[in-house]
């Protein structure tokens, strides 16, 4: 046992030797966020009090109890404000506590990539939401495991308006970069000590994929699949039918705009923030690969 104050940590034996510094137990209470019973202790080094409950990462927090719940409703298609009237806890309560939860998942992921074996095929892809107005539109790329449908990463981008929208955005916000790239190769960066370098990887046929996988992985089994739509057009061959080749990757996208609530489509929810929105993905992502897909 370490004293948190002074680092001291004699061994427990020490502790009936009067004049010798150790840590000793030193009465308990319950905690009444979640009526668990918590030892208190007594460092004689430093004449001071601590409990365990300082390396809790919910330390001090109040409410507790609506983490789990509050992480798993999130990822099931819940609003924030929803999410905060079924647990009972005021909607800023929920605020705050969504960038503590997102930061437990993003460490709790780092820590699976790193006890999984090497990734032997992956598939990428990238789905487009807004930040709050069509004209600031975002990307979302996403890697899954081929095998097992787990989410490796996940990375939020701007990217300029287009269509009819262009003009406008570019009037009322400015222009706005395009860092499509750049996340794409943040994602590809954080996955590289992670997979195969032999690795199958998969995507559709966006113009710029191939560059950067071969840049990031240039021994792996790239394919670019066409799209449906290409395939039907006449460009190359068709496509088996009833065979998609990247149904993991499509279906993945799939469960993201159905259980994130403010990727589903003609929503009123939105993304005010693309930080929040990378919160609520790392959050979704851990119930996806610990909940739905185990
Ligand atoms: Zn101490």
């Amino acid at each position: 046992m370490k004293c948190p104050h002074c680092g001291d940590h004699h061994h427990a034996k020490h502790r009936h030797q009067k004049g010798t510094s150790a840590v000793q137990k030193h009465g308990h209470y319950r905690r009444k966020s979640d009526s668990r019973f918590i030892q208190r202790y007594f460092c004689h080094q430093c004449q001071r009090t601590f409990s365990l409950a300082i390396h809790d990462p919910a330390y001090r927090q109040k409410k507790r109890r609506i983490n789990h719940p509050l992480k798993v409703l999130l990822a099931s298609s819940v609003s924030m404000r929803r999410a905060a009237k079924i647990l009972g806890v005021s909607r800023h309560t929920v605020a705050k506590r969504l960038p503590f939860l997102a930061q437990l998942c993003r460490d709790r992921h780092a820590q699976f990539l790193d006890q999984s074996p090497a990734i032997r095929h992956l598939q990428l892809d990238e789905l487009h939401t807004i930040d709050h107005t069509k004209l600031k539109p975002l990307a979302v790329a996403v890697a899954v495991c081929a095998k097992g449908r787990k989410i490796l990463g996940v990375e939020v981008s701007s990217m300029p308006a287009t269509g009819p929208l262009a003009t406008k955005s570019r009037q009322k916000y400015g222009p706005r970069p395009d860092r499509r790239r750049q996340g794409l190769q943040q994602l590809l960066a954080r996955l590289v000590s992670h997979v195969d370098h032999h690795a199958k990887i998969d995507t559709d046929s966006h113009p710029y994929y191939r560059a950067l996988i071969s840049r990031y992985f240039p021994q792996s089994a790239y394919r670019q699949v066409l799209g449906k739509k290409a395939a039907v057009a006449g460009q190359e061959q068709v496509q088996n039918k009833g065979h998609d080749p990247l149904f993991v990757i499509n279906h993945t996208m799939a469960m993201l705009r159905a259980n994130i609530n403010r990727l589903v489509r003609r929503t009123w929810c939105t993304t005010k923030d693309p930080t929040r929105l990378a919160d609520h993905l790392a959050i979704y992502m851990s119930v996806h690969n610990q909940m739905l897909t185990a």
